[in-house]
């Protein structure tokens, strides 16, 4: 069995079965290296034994092993919260709050709802891999109206969704990342670009004028201009990021039969997330978990010390 990740459900119950072994976690995940105050940076506490909290022997502080993290002030049992890590990390295609709220026997929707967005929040991918080679970019309008809405850049009241992903030699994807962005001028498109794609990189467009920033930007940018009408579905190049984007909106239909605007860029950073792992299945079990502990603030900081902890 893996360190974290546990494999069955019997192996869940026997290590995450009472709040006390959940608590013991979170302070493994929270100070890997064993406690350290953060007042006084003391090494050594004490355990108060009503609540989730921890006392410095040295300034007498007191901290809670939750304080500063998505788990903060949580009324849920610990159980509850690794229970749906469990079946959030589990199911392969994600998990529905209905779903979660019937098999953890959840009082309301609602509790499930905001449940699996705390955990939803981080899906964030990390800037330190940028896009390298031959990388494909492409936006896309998602949810919203789907009849009598023409798919080109118009649908004000769906939610816009930008897309890049590398092509290997064989024609295969690569890594790919996706952003919500507010609309689709060279202000929001450029900038993800920017962000997600290496300097050295060639990005492939359509002949949308907003990319054309990225010739001056320095970028080696292939345009592909089509003749036809400019429904991204029948555009003849691109096709990988076209593909990529179609399997997004298929798993949105699939997974969550419509999904707000609103809430739009939870659900893609989920999908990029499982995307970008799809072949390596990862300790994500784990890797939530480190997360949530780190979730308030993602500092650098903070993010460097989840990579150490997971490395
Ligand atoms: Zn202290």
């Amino acid at each position: 069995m893996n360190a974290t990740n546990p494999e069955t459900l019997l192996e869940f119950q026997e290590r995450f079965g009472s709040e006390t072994a959940c608590e013991e976690f979170l302070f493994r995940w929270r100070w890997p290296e064993g406690f350290r105050c953060p007042r006084c940076q003391g090494r050594e506490a004490a355990r108060l034994t009503t609540r989730r909290q921890y006392q410095c022997r040295t300034c007498r502080h007191q901290v809670s092993v939750t304080a500063g993290t998505a788990l903060h002030k949580t009324k849920l049992p610990l159980r509850i919260w690794f229970w749906a890590l469990f079946l959030v990390a589990r199911h392969k295609k994600s998990i529905s709050a209905l779903q979660l709220m019937a098999d953890l026997g959840l009082g309301s929707y609602r509790t499930a709802w905001f449940l699996l967005h705390r955990i939803r929040g981080c899906f964030d991918e990390s800037a330190d891999f940028p896009l390298r080679g031959l990388v494909e970019v492409d936006e896309t309008y998602v949810g919203g109206t789907e009849k009598g809405v023409w798919p080109g850049r118009s649908a004000s009241e769906k939610g816009i969704v930008v897309a890049a992903v590398e092509v290997k030699d064989n024609g295969r994807l690569g890594s790919a990342r996706m952003k919500v962005v507010p609309d689709v001028k060279t202000r929001s498109l450029v900038p993800f670009i920017e962000e997600v794609v290496a300097p050295t990189a060639t990005v492939a467009t359509d002949g949308w004028p907003a990319f054309n920033q990225l010739d001056r930007d320095g970028f080696q940018h292939e345009r592909h201009v089509s003749k036809g009408p400019r429904d991204s579905v029948f555009h003849p190049v691109l096709n990988a990021v076209h593909l990529l984007i179609s399997n997004l909106k298929t798993w949105l239909r699939g997974r969550f039969h419509g999904v707000s605007r609103k809430y739009l860029p939870a659900y893609v950073a989920e999908f990029m997330y499982r995307y970008n792992r799809r072949r390596s299945p990862p300790d994500l079990f784990g890797w939530v978990a480190r997360r949530l502990m780190c979730r308030r603030s993602l500092t650098l900081r903070c993010l460097k010390a989840t990579a150490d902890a997971s490395a």
